[in-house]
């Protein structure tokens, strides 16, 4: 068997047609079929150069590869020739205004498939008009360069959305006319966007890169569409492309529109952060630090670099956020969120930090724990409760008023920055006003 993907490259890839494409490669992979992309740049005017690029860029990262990379508009000659055979055996006309358009005769019927999601449609051709095939431009129509295309590479299933319904009862004609046989059809239900509707640019139809550069990881994206239509049982929601395809079949796709769900992805985007291992996730996050400008080419601490990842690994949910989260840590000047100014600057503290620097400079092991502990002491050397501490001093160190363990924290940053940002916060309590 063999099935095809055919994106038009007037636009980027987006959740849709993501979905639609990862449905064809996983049945094809599951019966062993081939997998055919299929570039319908038809309309000259419209496909970019820039779509296409980001089209087989985000397809080769979702790990979606093709066996056979067809252009239709280095086929416009043969679409020519079926149309002018189709001219000759008075299936179709010219256009009467002299333009060269060719025009097909749409007989007067019921057509009808069987299909594999939907069961039984039938269609009465008598309702729709005559349809073009070649345009003034002679360049093919959809519908036209679909048939002869689908045709003529040997697709055996047609799996797309159903929004391509409209579609079919023409391009069965074609066939019809053109004596081929009808290929199986699977018309997947549309994505809804949150509120019900259509899915809108708030609701998620945002285009794949996009996605990739918000930080979700390429398995993360790939479960959630496979979710979106389709389930692999048992209430499992985490499943590898290649686990899905030992148990994928079309036929079980979901009747029913689905809806786009962003907390689920982001959900299952942090389960993937949390799994994919240090290493990786260090890779991962490289690229999102040196587009902060937090780390430069070639040159950062990698070991300082995967601490710090550690940190926050448990609450991220995107790459872009971990990477937010991670900022405090590679720049020479502590940013304040406002809360945690206010709650740093509540109270002259520069006492007590004075102390706890001093001994926290003087620690050779430099560990959570030995901290927790340094700490605990000169808190009660000084009468004042952990609490009364540890809030500012979290404030001082990261500028945040929440975030992970402190101790962690402090035994990641290092003695050395700890003491640096500990002397700038005396320094900040002395201009503090009052
Ligand atoms: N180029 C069409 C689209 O992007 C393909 C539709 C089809 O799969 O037949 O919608």
């Amino acid at each position: 068997m063999k099935v095809r993907f055919a994106p038009s490259p007037t636009g980027f890839l987006h959740i849709g047609g993501a979905r639609t494409c990862l449905f064809n490669w996983l049945y094809a992979r599951a019966k062993g079929g081939s997998f055919i992309l299929r570039i319908e740049d038809t309309d000259q005017s419209r496909s970019k150069k820039e779509y296409l690029d980001e089209i087989l860029f985000s397809l080769a990262w979702l790990g979606l590869d093709w066996d056979e990379l067809h252009y239709q508009s280095q086929r416009f000659d043969v679409y020519r020739g079926i149309a002018k055979k189709l001219l000759e055996e008075g299936r179709a006309y010219l256009a009467e205004d002299g333009s060269g358009a060719v025009i097909f005769r749409m007989p007067q019927k019921t057509a009808e498939i069987d299909d594999m999601i939907h069961g039984r449609i039938t269609f009465d051709t008598g309702l729709i008009k005559d349809q073009v095939l070649i345009k003034s431009d002679q360049s093919p129509t959809y519908n036209f360069a679909c048939v002869v295309d689908d045709a003529a590479m040997g697709i055996t299933h047609i799996i797309r959305g159903d929004d391509h319904i409209s579609n079919t009862p023409k391009q069965v004609v074609l066939y019809e006319a053109l004596g081929y046989s009808l290929p199986r059809f699977a018309h997947i239900p549309m994505i809804l966007g949150a509120g019900g509707g259509r899915m809108s640019k708030r609701a998620g139809a945002t285009a794949i890169s996009e996605y990739r550069s918000m930080g979700f990881l390429s398995e993360a994206l790939v479960n959630y569409l496979m979710l979106l239509g389709w389930s692999p049982g048992n209430n499992q929601e985490i499943i590898s492309l290649k686990d899905a395809v030992a148990k994928f079949d079309i036929c079980d796709a979901n009747k029913t529109a689905a809806t786009f769900d962003m907390n689920k992805l982001l959900w299952l985007n942090s389960q993937y952060i949390k799994t994919c291992g240090a290493g990786k996730l260090t890779e991962l996050i490289v690229p999102f630090l040196k587009d902060r400008n937090l780390i430069a080419d070639n040159n950062f601490d990698g070991k300082f670099t995967g601490n710090v990842l550690q940190l926050f690994t448990e609450r991220a949910q995107t790459l872009g956020e971990l990477a937010d989260a991670m900022k405090p840590f590679f720049v020479k000047d502590v940013e304040f969120d406002v809360h945690a100014k206010e709650k740093f600057l509540a109270q002259d503290l520069s006492g007590a930090f004075g102390t706890l620097k001093d001994r926290f400079a003087g620690m050779s092991d430099f560990s959570a724990a030995e901290i927790e502990r340094v700490f605990r002491q000169v808190a009660e050397e000084l009468g004042l409760t952990t609490k009364q501490l540890i809030h500012p001093l979290r404030a001082a160190l990261s500028g945040k008023t929440v975030g992970p363990g402190m101790f962690e924290l402090i035994a990641v940053l290092g003695r050395e920055r700890t003491v640096e940002r500990m002397e700038r916060a005396i320094q900040l309590y002395k201009h503090r006003p009052v």
